[in-house]
């Protein structure tokens, strides 16, 4: 049985989905203005190894990230280099998905982006103000946070903590506000920027808003996974789960997860320090395989060290694995053995998805393996396990399966068949493989 720390309640609880079977999960993604940093691609890589363990255990995983597209940062940097915010936002959306390429996650189920929702958006304020979770005030929408049960559980605060610590503001916008805690679902639109005409005056939505509407539109009310960085806890999910509830009347995400941060040299990385990490900069240099063992083999939970001493451990143990991945196989191996390794497997795995525990007993494999227990059975359970952490050595796959061919036109020749033999030299060339007759037998090479 998998067992999930949830924030929300603060232990660990079984996994039980709301549909035998399946998952609906939902991690909030980038805001798309730059390159993603370091911490980013954590957060992208621990839930795409949180998503990739719950297939290993035979899930059918539906997995929603968003972009978000409609926010300050976005029409700032938009301006600055003269483009349109949507076409910003697709240059960005466009190299995330070729850094996370690079980091071995695989593709959501879906990526909405809020401008695709603005519909969506407005018909669900709409509920909110209907239902009197929501007041509007000089074109703007305000959430009450009053209406909502138990606001800020999720990050171990209560309404009344929070309003002492809100009581002395003053600015402009808190005097639009019932309560200063209140925040906003809908802006009213500075004149110049980009706005969606809304039953409110032209503007555009708040950030929390989003998340609500695009969960729920392509999950139902109620998701089993939500997940995000730990420092979403407040005011971002806090707020998620507060319009969602008001608004459904069920419980918003049955499981909260939340992914821990990433040091830099021990030092809290921040663009004040310098030591802003971007993930594209890293790729240059880092074999993604090696970046992405890296980050999925820690506990999605705890904070992560990256330094070039925890690269270069990352880079000697993915080349232990990748050798004991291409061992020969042998004819036997006790099956037995195997099943314990892939029982410890699950069970490291299934407390809370603990991926150093979990990589352990996979070292503890490829050793077994290396001292010559290594049938197909065994190979089929190791790369199983080792893609639970996004790591293929599909180039061996890949060259198993050209050796094959290889083979079977020697095979062909052998037999006199010159058709067979040049079909297969064909279908070769087609997938670039160039062959080469030597006096020590057939050797090939990529074009
Ligand atoms: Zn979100």
């Amino acid at each position: 049985m998998i067992k999930l720390y949830d924030t929300m309640t603060r232990s660990l609880r079984d996994f039980v989905p709301l549909e035998e079977g399946k998952v609906r999960m939902y991690v909030c993604g980038p805001t798309v203005y730059n390159y993603i940093h370091i911490g980013n691609a954590r957060s992208t890589v621990a839930f795409d190894t949180i998503r990739r363990y719950l297939e290993y255990r035979g899930y059918d995983v539906t997995y929603i990230s968003n972009f978000t597209d409609v926010d300050d940062k976005i029409i700032r940097a938009a301006a600055e280099s003269q483009m349109t915010p949507k076409e910003l936002a697709d240059q960005f959306i466009a190299a995330f998905k070729e850094d996370t390429a690079q980091l071995f996650v695989k593709p959501a189920t879906k990526n909405p982006r809020v401008m695709d929702y603005m519909d969506e958006i407005i018909a669900f304020i709409e509920v909110l103000l209907g239902n009197g979770c929501a007041y509007e005030a000089d074109g703007d929408v305000y959430f009450r946070v009053e209406k909502a049960t138990n606001y800020a559980k999720l990050a171990n605060k209560t309404l009344a903590d929070l309003e002492i610590g809100a009581s002395g503001r003053t600015d402009e916008e808190t005097a639009r506000k019932e309560n200063p805690l209140d925040f906003a679902l809908w802006k009213s639109a500075k004149s110049g920027e980009i706005s969606w005409d809304s039953p409110w005056g032209a503007g555009r939505p708040g950030w929390h808003i989003e998340c609500s509407v695009m969960a729920t539109e392509l999950l139902g009310d109620t998701i089993d996974i939500h997940g995000g960085g730990a420092d979403l806890e407040f005011p971002h999910h806090t707020n998620e789960i507060a319009q969602s509830e008001c608004k459904t009347g069920h419980t918003f995400a049955n499981y909260w997860l939340h992914n821990g941060f990433v040091n830099v040299d021990n030092e809290k990385m921040s663009k004040s320090l310098g030591n802003f990490v971007f993930a594209r900069d890293l790729l240059d240099k880092i074999d993604g395989q090696v970046l992405r063992f890296f980050l999925a083999t820690q506990h999605y939970r705890k904070p992560i060290n990256f330094s070039e001493k925890a690269i270069y451990d990352a880079q000697a143990n993915l080349k232990y694995l990748k050798n004991a991945y291409t061992q020969p196989l042998t004819a036997i191996a006790d099956e037995a053995v195997l099943a314990d390794f892939v029982t410890r497997f699950t069970d490291s795995m299934d407390d809370d998805i603990n991926a150093a525990n979990g990589i352990t007993v996979v070292f503890e494999l490829a050793k077994w393996i290396n001292s010559g227990n290594y049938t197909p059975t065994v190979k089929t359970a190791f790369a199983a396990m080792l893609e639970v952490f996004g790591i293929v050595f599909e180039e061996e796959v890949l060259d198993s399966a050209i050796e094959a061919l290889i083979a079977e036109r020697q095979e062909a020749r052998a037999n006199r068949d010159f058709a067979t033999a040049d079909r297969i030299r064909d279908e070769l060339a087609n997938k670039g493989i160039k062959l080469l007759d030597t006096k020590v037998g057939v050797r090939w090479t990529r074009d």
